[in-house]
């Protein structure tokens, strides 16, 4: 039986999903004699917010083999250590979820079980305070981990704040470069086969840009994913109510953080996000529990209250919670917000962006749809394992966020009141169970969000497991208080010796704009 060989990608879209895709394909398919095409519009913006990483973003680069320097350098970015969550569990209340690793195992017993036993002995320091990532914050230095073998910083990690606008014009760069097709123009109709597949894509110029596999990163309108292939929505909302966000940017401050902070409110929290030459601010709100003028209100004056300038006007973003049910359906696969939105608590979003791109180099359909019957089960087969993959990922995320609102026992607003009586998912309660017994994270794989993250969530929002793990009563008393105290003064001498984050950004990418 003969199949006939994909030859034509289309994407559809020029955002930061679109042209990330259209890269991580490029550089793929490289050689296979498929061909990669992007149709963006000139009128339709595109959302022009995503700002905030993690880690893996910057391993994407380093995959595609783009020089660090120069991508932050073009991008105007600035390093990032975790975020710093403030008031979420009431006034003066904060902690600090870092990347990298919190403290060292002892004798092979986890670190965070160590620190729960000396915990429940003699409160100490915070779990927050036995990562490398915490201490460089608290001092606002950096040095890149990987520089730094055999010392506490090597076990560090970092992401990166990105401009999100020059975010898509550098993957572009790089994706025209290996050969992927731009062209400029407006959908206006999407023609199907019988089967229900996608055919081609009519521009309003009059163009009809036909292909074999279609991709959809035209944004929350979800143009082929949504409308043509109709992939029902299925919304989170009851788990994760805001829907809103205003955004808007100030001047950037002298110093530079090198950490995101989330800023809890009455119906919702507030981002400060630092790049090179602005600081990125914005307000993600519940709009069934504050109206727009009261959230804008918020943002416009916690910056007054610090004296920043504004250097635009804000705009109003409205979103949906969740996700289609099928992100690839016929020949179509949508990624980005054309597949679904989890709220941007954690930086997310285009880290499901890039393992939408590489799942589906995995499970890429290399024959084409229309040809034979054989091939439209191939198809099928391979939608079914990539829809598998990306929804564990999109299921895995939301549960660690709603984590972050049902821990929260505030109870001044309407909103807290309605995040800490909510039912869960049956996976959170689950997860949240089995957690509280001794600190256990159930093991699922390539989880976004492995035990450092769960603990520092936990621990900062006061969520202690009854018990620590039996197992590390083997260990002498003094043996871990002493262990634990060495790793944290090797931490607070080792970090005063690193240069300030905004001296390193001028050595190493600063943009000179
Ligand atoms: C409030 C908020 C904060 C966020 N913060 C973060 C964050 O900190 N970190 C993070 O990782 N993510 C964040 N995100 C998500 C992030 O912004 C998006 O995931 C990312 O920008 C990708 O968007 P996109 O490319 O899918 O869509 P868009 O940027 O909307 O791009 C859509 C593209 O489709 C094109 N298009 C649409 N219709 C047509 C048509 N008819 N014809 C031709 N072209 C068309 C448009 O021109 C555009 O090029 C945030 C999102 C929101 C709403």
């Amino acid at each position: 039986m003969s199949q006939q060989a994909m030859q034509q990608v289309l994407i559809m879209g020029g955002g930061s999903s679109g042209w990330m895709t259209a890269a991580v394909l490029a550089k793929h398919l490289q050689g296979t004699g498929i061909s990669v095409t992007l149709v963006e519009s000139a009128q339709i913006g595109t959302i022009g917010v995503g700002e905030s990483t993690v880690p893996p973003f910057v391993q994407l680069l380093h995959h595609l083999n783009i020089p660090l320097a120069d991508f932050m350098k073009q991008t105007q970015s600035t390093f990032k250590l975790g975020i710093d969550f403030v008031n979420w569990q009431g006034p003066e209340h904060s902690y600090f979820h870092p990347f990298g690793a919190v403290g060292i195992n002892l004798n092979h017993h986890e670190f965070f079980q160590c620190w729960l036993r000396q915990q429940q002995a003699q409160p100490g320091p915070a779990y927050e305070a036995y990562s490398p990532c915490w201490h460089m914050a608290q001092q606002q230095r950096f040095f890149l981990p990987s520089d730094a073998p055999d010392t506490p910083i090597a076990s560090a990690d970092f992401a990166l704040h990105v401009d999100a606008s020059r975010v898509a014009g550098y993957f572009k760069d790089y994706a025209c470069r290996l050969g992927v097709c731009a062209l400029t123009g407006d959908v206006c109709e999407v023609n199907t086969h019988a089967s229900g597949a996608l055919a081609s894509l009519q521009l309003q110029d009059g163009r009809v840009l036909t292909a074999d596999f279609f991709i959809d990163c035209s944004g929350f309108a979800s143009r082929l994913l949504g409308q043509a292939c109709d992939s029902q929505f299925e919304h989170w909302n009851q788990w994760l109510p805001c829907d809103r966000a205003w955004a808007m940017a100030t001047a950037a401050p002298s110093d530079l953080p090198n950490y995101t902070q989330a800023i809890a409110e009455q119906a919702g929290w507030r981002w400060r996000i630092p790049l090179q030459q602005r600081l990125g601010q914005g307000h993600v709100f519940a709009s069934g529990f504050v109206d727009e003028e009261q959230a804008l209100d918020t943002l416009l004056s916690a910056a007054a209250q610090r004296g920043e300038e504004l250097l635009n006007a804000p705009r109003l973003l409205r979103f949906q919670t969740g996700m289609r049910k099928q992100l690839w359906r016929h020949n179509c696969v949508g990624i980005g917000l054309a597949g679904g939105f989890i709220e941007p608590l954690e930086s997310t979003a285009l880290h499901l962006v890039v393992r939408g791109a590489l799942f589906l180099l995995r499970y890429f359909p290399h024959s084409s749809h229309n040809t034979a019957d054989r091939a439209l089960t191939d198809m099928a087969i391979l939608a079914q394992e990539y829809n598998r993959a990306m929804t564990r990922d999109y299921e895995e995320i939301r549960d660690f966020i709603i984590l972050h609102y049902c821990l929260s026992r505030r109870d001044d607003s309407d909103f807290w009141r309605y995040c800490g009586a909510m039912p869960l998912p049956d996976s959170l309660s689950e997860k949240l169970a089995l957690y509280r017994l001794r600190g256990i994270r159930r093991h699922t794989g390539d989880d976004l969000f492995g035990d450092s993250s769960w603990h520092a969530v936990c621990a900062g929002m006061g969520e202690l497991p009854v018990a620590c793990d039996p197992l590390v009563h083997s260990l002498a008393g003094e043996q871990v208080e002493q262990a634990l105290e060495r790793y944290h003064q090797q931490l607070s001498q080792a970090v005063p010796r690193l240069p300030s984050h905004s001296e390193f950004l001028q050595r190493f990418c600063w943009h000179a704009d």
